[in-house]
Formats: C-alpha cells, sequence, structure tokens
C-alpha cells in the first residue's frame, strides 16, 4: 500500500497506538503511586481513622494491580480488534484509582489544616497533574481519573460550613478548567505527533521496500546483460569486460595468466542423436562440471556455441596443465540422467598470457592447442607449442 504525505491515516492503527502509549504510561506510573501511598501512610499513621487509612491502601493496590495487568495485556495485542474491551476496562481502573486518590482529603481532620494535611491535599493536585501525560495519549481516561477523585474530595469539602469551602472549591474549578484547557491541546498535540511517527515509520517501511525491490530488478538487469542465460556463466561481452579489467591488474602486478580455450567434441553429433534439449542439457552439465575444477578466483566464460574460455590468473604452465586435465577429466565425467549412454568430451588449448601482451593473441595461440587437440584424436589437452 503507498501512503503519501497529507493522506488520512486509519485511525484504528492510530488509536491502537495511543492506547499503547497510555498503557506505558500506566506502567510507569507504579513508581510514583507507591510512593505517595507510602507518603499518606507514613503522615497519617495513628492520625486518620484506621479503617479509612486501610481503605486507601487497599483500593490503591487493588486499582494498581488491576491497572497494571491491564495495560501489560494491552501492550501485547496486535490490532485494535484484539483489545476487545481491554480499554474500557482500563478506564474503569481508572476511576477507581480516581477515587483513591481522593480519599486523603478525607483523611483532614480540620480546615484549614496543618502541614501534614497539607500534603493530603497538595497529593490529589500532583496526581491530577501527573495525569495531564496520560490524558496526553487517551482524553478520555483523564476525565474518569479527575471527575471521581475531585467527587470523592467535594463530598470532603461538603461538610464543611461554606464558608470554609466556598474558596477551595472556587479553587478546585479553577483548577479543573485550567487542566482540561491545557489536556486538550496537550491531547491534540500528542495525536498530531504520533500520527505524524506512525506516517514516517510506515514511509520509511515503503521506501526499504522499494529498495529492496529495486535492487532485486537491478541484480536481474545486471544477470540478464553479463551472464549466458543456459549455463549461467559470464557471456563474451562480460568476459571481455572482465579480461580487460584483469589484465591491467595483471601487468601492474607483473604477473602472468593461463588462458585455456575448450570445445566439446563432436557435439553436433550430440545434437543429432539425442536432440537440441539433451544438447542444450549437456552444455549446462558440463559447465557446472568445469566450474568445480576451477579456483574462486578464475574467469570462465561461455565464449561461443560449445566452446568456453578460462582464465587463471597467476597460473604457471604447470597449474594451466593441470588445470585444463581437470577440465577434460570433469567433461567426461558429466552424465546425463536424460541420455545415460552419452560420454561428453572435451579438446582444451592453452596458452600463457602475459600483459601487457593483448589477450586476442593469447586466445588465438591457445587456439592452435585447440586445434592440435582436435586434429591428435580429441579428448586431450593441448598447449599453443
Ligand atoms: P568438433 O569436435 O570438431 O568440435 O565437432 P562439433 O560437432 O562439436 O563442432 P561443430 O562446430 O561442427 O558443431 C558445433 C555444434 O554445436 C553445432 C551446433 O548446433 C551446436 N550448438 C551450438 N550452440 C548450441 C546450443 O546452445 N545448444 C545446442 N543444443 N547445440 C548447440
Ligand atoms: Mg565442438
Ligand atoms: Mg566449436
Amino acid at each position: 500500500m503507498q501512503y503519501l504525505p497529507g493522506q488520512p491515516q486509519d485511525p484504528d492503527e492510530l488509536r491502537l497506538e495511543l492506547l499503547r502509549r497510555s498503557a506505558h504510561r500506566e506502567l510507569a506510573a507504579i513508581y510514583s503511586s507507591v510512593l505517595g501511598v507510602g507518603l499518606i501512610v507514613a503522615l497519617q499513621w495513628t492520625r486518620a481513622p484506621a479503617a479509612l487509612l486501610a481503605a486507601f491502601v487497599a483500593l490503591r493496590f487493588a486499582s494498581l494491580l488491576h491497572n497494571h495487568w491491564l495495560a501489560r495485556r494491552l501492550l501485547r495485542v496486535q490490532t485494535l480488534h484484539q483489545a476487545g474491551r481491554l480499554p474500557l476496562r482500563l478506564l474503569a481502573g481508572v476511576s477507581f484509582a480516581g477515587v483513591s486518590w481522593g480519599l486523603p482529603v478525607w483523611m483532614v481532620a480540620d480546615f484549614p489544616f496543618d502541614g501534614r494535611d497539607l500534603v493530603m491535599v497538595v497529593l490529589p493536585l500532583v496526581a491530577t497533574v501527573l495525569m495531564l501525560i496520560t490524558a496526553a495519549y487517551w482524553g478520555q481516561s483523564m476525565v474518569v481519573f479527575i471527575a471521581p477523585m475531585w467527587l470523592t474530595i467535594g463530598a470532603r469539602l461538603a461538610q464543611e460550613s461554606w464558608t470554609t469551602a466556598w474558596p477551595l472549591f472556587a479553587g478546585i474549578a479553577v483548577l479543573l478548567a485550567v487542566v482540561t484547557i491545557y489536556g486538550r491541546q496537550l491531547h491534540r498535540q500528542s495525536c498530531e505527533g504520533v500520527a505524524a511517527e506512525l506516517l514516517s515509520r510506515r514511509l520509511s517501511e515503503d521506501l526499504q521496500r522499494a529498495n529492496a525491490r529495486l535492487e532485486a530488478a537491478l541484480q536481474h538487469a545486471m544477470n540478464l546483460a553479463t551472464r549466458d542465460p543456459l549455463t549461467g556463466l559470464l557471456n563474451r561481452r562480460a568476459m571481455v569486460e572482465r579480461i580487460d579489467a584483469e589484465g591491467a591488474r595483471l601487468a601492474r602486478q607483473a604477473q602472468s595468466a593461463a588462458v585455456l580455450l575448450l570445445d566439446l567434441d563432436h557435439f553436433k553429433l550430440v545434437n543429432d542423436a539425442h536432440g537440441h534439449a539433451v544438447g542444450d542439457e549437456v552444455l549446462r552439465q558440463c559447465a557446472r562440471q568445469m566450474l568445480t575444477a576451477l579456483r574462486q578466483e578464475d574467469l570462465m566464460a561461455r565464449w561461443g556455441g560449445e566452446e568456453f574460455l578460462a582464465v587463471l590468473p597467476g597460473a604457471d604452465r604447470a597449474t594451466a596443465l593441470q588445470a585444463a586435465q581437470r577440465m577434460r577429466a570433469a567433461v567426461a565425467a558429466t552424465r546425463l540422467p536424460s541420455a545415460p549412454g552419452l560420454r561428453p568430451t572435451a579438446s582444451i588449448g592453452w596458452a600463457i598470457w602475459s600483459p601487457p601482451q593483448s589477450i586476442d593473441a593469447a586466445i588465438a595461440e591457445a587456439d592452435t592447442g585447440l586445434y592440435r587437440a582436435k586434429s591428435g584424436g580429441r579428448d586431450r589437452v593441448e598447449p599453443a607449442t
């Protein structure tokens, strides 16, 4: 699929990514939560009613475990469909977390309160602000957290006289208004950021795939241009280029190479007796066998119809002769299941090429050797002279 900048994003993909980030944030909240609970218990130990403190701790940890468990499951899903009701259940868990964070205000014995109780009031404020981070990815979680929390707090404040309570209510109203405005802005910006990130991730994946296809097509085109389609060996044109490069290298290093010209014997008879398809198969199999007789750095090409050229850099006369014999034996050992009686043989002429001598001269010498091999009875190896 192609995605262009500005094209609408898959909404499910974006939604899932936002949920994932909320789940990560939920997992990260465990540390601040435990710290907050510890602080409250330490400050309110023997001060607040034991039942209230126990209810707070129980509710806090129940909600923490529940949300942690759900968040981990949410991180494992691959599609929004797989997520099913997990987001809803997490929202419910978050609203319980909201109630639990409202409870510390119930531990405040008197309004106005002293320093210790101040913390009970400050913590819900901190929780509200921290919740902004989650709200950046999941607006509803902010609502379901803050509403129950501040309702729990409001229920406590409502027990105070109106003169004490109204400035607090006013303060809460201002706080919630500010948090709502900033929360919405943050949410919008984060969604845009995540959408852009998903788009760029997808574009770069598309680009990587396109590059891989291009590379494969290029490789294919290179093969077509440089390889003989029947045997897979270098074709004549590519061989000439490789020989030119090799010649320059050999001349620089004052080295020589062996040039082997190989021609299958009586190949016309093979075609006549077994058919052209079998002839093709003989060419393929002989080429494969001959390659096994050469080294990695040797060059071999299909030079003409049933004629092959091998160039062995660095080979002296003894090495050239051995390699030529190995190639001759490789052809003679080739067997075809489709024509079991067929015994292909090859004649080989060879010469030593010492650049800057021209390769054509060396090939002409090898050709003289080949002629001698043919006239000497075939299935043999002969040097130029
Ligand atoms: P010699 O031992 O003297 O080399 O005899 P020869 O029959 O091999 O030589 P000749 O030049 O008379 O015949 C070569 C034959 O190779 C003729 C041609 O049809 C066949 N040939 C060339 N290219 C191909 C090919 O790609 N496939 C098949 N099946 N045959 C081919
Ligand atoms: Mg021949
Ligand atoms: Mg020939």
